[in-house]
């Protein structure tokens, strides 16, 4: 009997692998040949768990905690995540407008799913998270990228976003800080951006805060913090980051009453909801205050300094200053049409691959993340690594 071997959907067929898993995944297979690989790919904190949280889910598995939570979330978590939202971000929600899900990656799916019907646009302000216009296309919305640049800190101006939308345009998706550029929208400039989208009621955004915690220049601001904006906001947050606590799989939207069930709704007919010991472990981890973390945002803030550094005494790498989260986005355009040991490179991916073979060290490409100049490095990796890491890429481009 013949095999079938391609009964796949188009829609998985049309989908695009993660890059930054991609890369991490590579990376490991290499180190399992052998090679002496530095994996500054994936944007994962190298800190343990807080040993606070780890009692908390030790004490919840022998506490018994382990039937079917409710789909949206224990009640306990979700007034942990009020409280949160409201020490934090001065935005106040009540139960009916919290769903913690399987990471924050799941907040956004579930949240593309409820909001987009086919052919909706969704404006996503280049360099985005990677992740953004895969799921957008999955929920058959369009992703419309917004070009930006070095001059504004790679951050959308009010300009950019009107030249943007259309009749289709339906939701606006953005980090902040943002990953991969490190960069964080002022209050003042998401005011400018709030002005703009008054005038289109129709746009519903999505607020990407997982890095909040990971500042280096303080202040905060979330967009559901103006009053005219908050019925139509989705803030997503999560605890992988802040708490080095990747693959405990929590992450959790506020939102709008109507978007929060429907929500709900899709997650009771797909996973049920998010596992119950993780869940226990972030009550607890929510409910410390930030300080409890504060020493590894210090050590980030020590390696950001170390990586700017280095990388300023190699030719040909543009950065901006990031102010969040734990990655460079370096232009690395200077190389195009170069020939390097004998590799002609043309563009991102070329270089992060060469930089892969020749130096060993695993970066992504920035066209992952709408942005074809340039590579995403992350500094989530020990001093002595990043010093190592550099001195490669050095020598490999000189
Ligand atoms: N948003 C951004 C901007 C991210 O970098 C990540 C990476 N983890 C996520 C969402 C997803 O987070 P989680 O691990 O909680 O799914
Ligand atoms: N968010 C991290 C990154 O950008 C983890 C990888 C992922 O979830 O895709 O590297």
């Amino acid at each position: 009997m013949e095999t079938l071997t391609n009964q796949l959907s188009d829609r998985i067929n049309n989908l695009a692998a993660s890059a930054t898993l991609a890369m991490a995944a590579k990376a490991r297979e290499l180190r399992a040949e052998g090679k002496d690989i530095i994996g500054l790919s994936l944007g994962e904190p190298d800190f343990n768990t807080p040993d606070f949280i780890k009692d908390a889910a030790i004490q919840a598995v022998n506490d018994n905690y382990n039937s079917y939570t409710p789909v949206d979330g224990y009640v306990e978590l979700k007034d942990a995540i009020i409280t949160k939202f409201k020490r934090d971000n001065k935005l106040t929600y009540d139960r009916s407008q919290i769903v913690v899900s399987t990471g924050a990656k799941q907040s956004l799916y579930n949240v593309a799913q409820v909001c987009l019907n086919p052919g909706d646009e969704v404006l996503l302000p280049c360099p985005y998270w990677v992740s953004y216009s895969d799921i957008v296309k999955l929920a058959e919305g369009v992703p419309v990228e917004v070009e930006t640049s070095l001059d504004t800190d790679f951050k959308m101006t009010p300009e950019q976003l009107e030249a943007a939308i259309t009749p289709k345009t339906k939701m606006l998706w953005y980090s902040s800080p943002c990953n991969p550029s490190g960069s964080i929208y002022s209050e003042a400039e998401l005011r400018a951006l709030a002005d703009v989208l008054q005038k289109h009621p129709q746009i519903v955004v999505v607020s990407d805060e997982i890095y909040e915690h990971i500042n280096y220049v303080g202040g905060h601001a979330s967009m559901a913090q103006f009053e005219d904006m908050y019925d139509r906001v989705v803030t997503v947050n999560g605890v992988a980051k802040a708490f080095a606590m990747t693959g405990w799989r929590i992450g959790y939207i506020g939102a709008p009453a109507y978007i929060a069930r429907a929500c709900n709704k899709i997650q009771g007919q797909v996973t049920s909801g998010a596992n119950c010991i993780a869940q226990r472990a972030v009550i607890t981890a929510l409910e410390a205050p930030v300080s409890k973390i504060q020493y590894m945002v210090d050590e980030f803030k020590e390696r950001r300094k170390l990586i700017l550094g280095l990388l300023k005494d190699i030719e040909g790498f543009e950065c901006n200053e990031p102010e969040g989260a734990f990655y460079v986005f370096p232009n690395i355009s200077h190389y195009f049409g170069k020939t390097l040991n004998g590799t002609t490179i043309n563009n991102a991916s070329e270089f992060a691959l060469y930089i892969l073979e020749q130096a060993n060290v695993a970066t992504v490409t920035g066209e992952a993340f709408g942005n074809a100049n340039c590579i995403r490095i992350s500094y989530a990796a020990s001093q002595d690594q990043i010093k190592q890491a550099i001195a490669r890429i050095k020598k490999a481009v000189s």
